[in-house]
Order: structure tokens, then sequence, then C-alpha cells
């Protein structure tokens, strides 16, 4: 494969989603829009707070362990992902890449990487000769996600990418094109495909459990604290898309789709952004909108980061209702079933998510064994938030063809 070849064709590419992002989220695509997306850019931050460092470095399970570098040194990845390697059977932590010399430092030291595996985002081509890096864990602000998976292909490396895939399904699209022609495996980190909880929800209710699925209902939401575009790239539409829904809402979305088992036929939304208030200048605050199925079962999801915390998903069929709350956390849920066959599951430790997910992209690169959550995942979903929000502009419901593009 030719690095350099894929890497400069794919950055062209990759910067084609700023209009895409724009229409999709029915907002003009102003210059100040436009100028925002194409400049974008990975930049160090400081260490979060509360980030406990391991006292000794995690020691590899096997011979033939997988090789990550982790991109974005955040909180996801130093407080959730970064210290469930040690859970996992076949993946380590290879090299880390970080704009912040100090950051990449301390974290380096504490989880035993060596100096020469840790980059900044400036040498980051360099990991193509290192041989230790199999794949490359983007936890980077969703904008940045296209463009550092594009270059971790280009590196020749396998690439696991937190959600939302991107921010556009012209961006996925791209992504899953640079991969195929790279020959390497993209998969989304849909942790919840991992979960305990979830996963028997999944078989119940393909069981017919709760008997046929009538309605679904979920709720993603979270009060932000205050904030700007530029303090937060959560607020920022550049870095973050249309906002809660792109980052909570996708949870009570995926969930919709694998406890229906069905993709929907036609989708119709609505959006709420206040006028004032510096969190919301660039992205909404509360997205809702329902979903018809083809069997007839109706999903109606609202996600938000103006109301206090939620997160749970009801099913309810014809006869019985499955109750998700919390649904997909990183841990504590609880699941329920009522009616006819009703009771309670427990179904183990839902933190088994995060080595799981490791493991099975571990398993995928090594043995060739399917990926449960992959890139057309991760596109089928950009897909159903671009119809949202063209329905919300719109104001009218938006039929879907079932790959979860807009009919009309
Ligand atoms: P964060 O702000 O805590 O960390 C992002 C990190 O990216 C920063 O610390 C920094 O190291 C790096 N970065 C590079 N360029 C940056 C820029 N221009 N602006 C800000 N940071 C920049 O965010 P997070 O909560 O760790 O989220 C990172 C990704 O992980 C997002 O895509 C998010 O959707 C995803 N995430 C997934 C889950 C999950 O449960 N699967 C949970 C939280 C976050």
């Amino acid at each position: 494969m030719n690095g350099q070849r894929i890497s400069r064709r794919s950055f062209l590419e990759v910067g084609g989603g700023a209009t895409a992002v724009s229409l999709a989220l029915g907002l003009s695509a102003g210059p100040g829009l436009a100028q925002a997306r194409a400049t974008v850019r990975a930049a160090g931050q400081k260490m979060p707070n509360g980030v406990e460092l391991p006292e000794s470095p995690p020691a590899r399970r096997a011979a033939d362990s997988v090789g990550f570098a982790i991109i974005g040194l955040g909180d996801y990845a130093l407080k959730q992902m970064m210290p469930r390697f040690a859970q996992s059977k076949r993946a380590h932590i290879a090299a880390l890449v970080s704009g912040n010399a100090d950051k990449l430092g301390q974290v380096g030291d504490a989880y035993g990487i060596p100096r020469n595996a840790r980059y900044s985002y400036d040498d980051f081509g360099k990991i193509a000769s290192d041989r230790r890096i199999d794949a490359v864990y983007v936890v980077l602000p969703s904008g940045l996600h296209a463009e550092w998976a594009v270059r971790a292909f280009a590196a020749g490396k396998h690439v696991l990418c937190e959600k939302p895939m991107a921010l556009s399904s012209a961006e996925c699209e791209r992504m899953i094109a640079v991969g195929r022609r790279a020959g390497r495996k993209l998969m989304i980190a849909y942790r919840s495909h991992f979960e305990p909880h979830n996963r028997k929800a999944m078989e119940l209710m393909s069981q017919g459990a709760a008997g046929r699925v009538r309605m679904l209902h979920s709720v993603q939401s979270y009060r932000m604290g205050p904030t700007t575009p530029r303090e937060n790239w959560r607020a920022s539409r550049a870095l973050a898309g249309g906002g809660p829904l792109e980052d909570l809402g996708i949870y009570g979305l995926q969930a919709a789709l694998y406890l229906t088992g069905e993709m929907p036929e036609t989708v119709s939304a609505t959006v709420f952004r206040p006028e004032g208030d510096p969190r919301f200048a660039e992205i909404y605050a509360s997205v809702a909108s329902q979903l018809r199925f083809p069997s007839g079962a109706m999903a109606q999801l609202a996600t938000s980061y103006d109301s206090a915390g939620a997160n749970f998903a009801e099913v309810r069929g014809t006869s019985g209702t499955l109750i998700m709350d919390p649904a997909t956390n990183y841990s504590g849920q609880k699941m329920r079933l009522e009616g006819r066959d009703g009771r309670a599951f427990d179904m183990g430790d839902p933190t088994l998510q995060f080595a799981g997910q490791l493991d099975h992209f571990a398993n995928a690169i090594r043995d060739n064994s399917p990926i449960r959550t992959p890139g057309e995942m991760g596109l089928r979903d950009l897909r159903l938030i671009e119809a949202i929000y063209a329905s919300a502009a719109a104001n009218r419901a938006i039929r879907l063809n079932g790959d979860g593009s807009m009919r009309s």
C-alpha cells in the first residue's frame, strides 16, 4: 500500500464533509460554519480532572495480543477505556498520541509505554513504520474521527473508532472506502453490543419475550454546565455536529434498532435551541424523534443536554414490557421484564463491555472473525441522524430506504 497516495486523496475527500454536516443539520452553511469545519484541528488539552493513573503498567495476556495506539487522551480514554485494557485477553496499549507533551509523559510513564512509542499529532505519520502498533483507537472529539481514522488507515493500521463514527454519512462512506482500499478493518466502539444486559435484551426481544414489539421509548439526557463552543468541543458544531443526538441520543437510536430488530421506514423529528444561551449557540439543546418500523412498531426517542440525567429504554410489546434503567451506562444496568413472564435480570458485570469490545476487535484482526459493530453500522446511524435533522428542518416526516438513507 502507498500510504502517501491514500493519505492525500483521503484528506481531500474528508474535507468535503462540511457542507454535508450543515445541510444535514438543516442550517445554512454560512461562511463561519464552513470555515470552522474546515479548520478544526487536533490540539493538545490539559489532563482531565479526576484521572487515576495505574500504579504499575498492566501486563500483556497473550503472545498475539493486538497493540493499540490511543489517540485522544481525554476523559473517556483515560478514565474508562485505558484502565480496561488490563482486563482484555488479547489487546494492549502499545503507543500513545497526544498534543500535550506533559500529559503524554505522565500517562506514558504510568502505562509503561516506551518513549519512542509516544507520538504527537505532528509526527503521527511515523506510526506507519512502528510494528508494535496494529490498530489505532480514535477517542478524539467526534468532528476529528474521520480525519484521523483516514490517517491511521494511510499508516496501514486497523481502526477502532469512537461513536459517533463521524459527523456526516459522507464522512462515514469515505472512512469505509479508505479502510477497504488499505485492506484494514474498521470497528465502531458501540460498547452496548458487548454489555451483558443489552445482549440479553436483544435475545429476549428477538424471541418475543414481550410479544410483538409495539412501542419503544428511550431518553438520554443530562444538564450541561455553563460553557461556550470555544471552551467545550461538545458545544461546537464543527466538532460535535448537532450536539446531544450524536453524543447521547445515538444510544437510544441504536437501542431502537437492536431491540426491534428492524430498520425504520419513516422518521419525524423536532429540535429545540434556546436563544441567547452560550451552551447552545451552535448546537441543539434537545432533539425528539419518532421512528415507524415496517412491523408497525413505533419508537419515541428524546435526548437533551438541558434536562436532568436519564438513560432508559422501555419496550412495550403485545404481552409485556422490557424496562432498562439505566440502559446503556458504563455500569449499574438494571433490567426487568413486566407481564406474563415478568422477572428481573442480573446478567453480571456491565463493565465487561469495555474489555469485551477490545477483545472482539482483536479477534477480528487476528482471526478475521466478523465485526459486530462495523463501519457500515456507524454509517447507517449517521444516515438516520441526518434524516432526523432533515425532518426537523422541513417540519415533515421523511421516508427512508432500507439502508437508512432518505427517500423523500
Ligand atoms: P474529552 O474532551 O474529555 O477528550 C478529548 C481529547 O481529545 C482531549 O483531551 C484531547 O486529548 C484530544 N483533542 C485533540 N484535539 C482536540 C480539540 N481540538 N478539542 C478538544 N480535544 C481535543 O472528550 P471525551 O469525553 O473523552 O470524548 C472523546 C470521544 O469519545 C468522543 O467522540 C465521544 O463521543 C467519545 N465517547 C464515547 C463514550 C462511550 O461511552 N463510548 C463516552 C464518552 C465519550
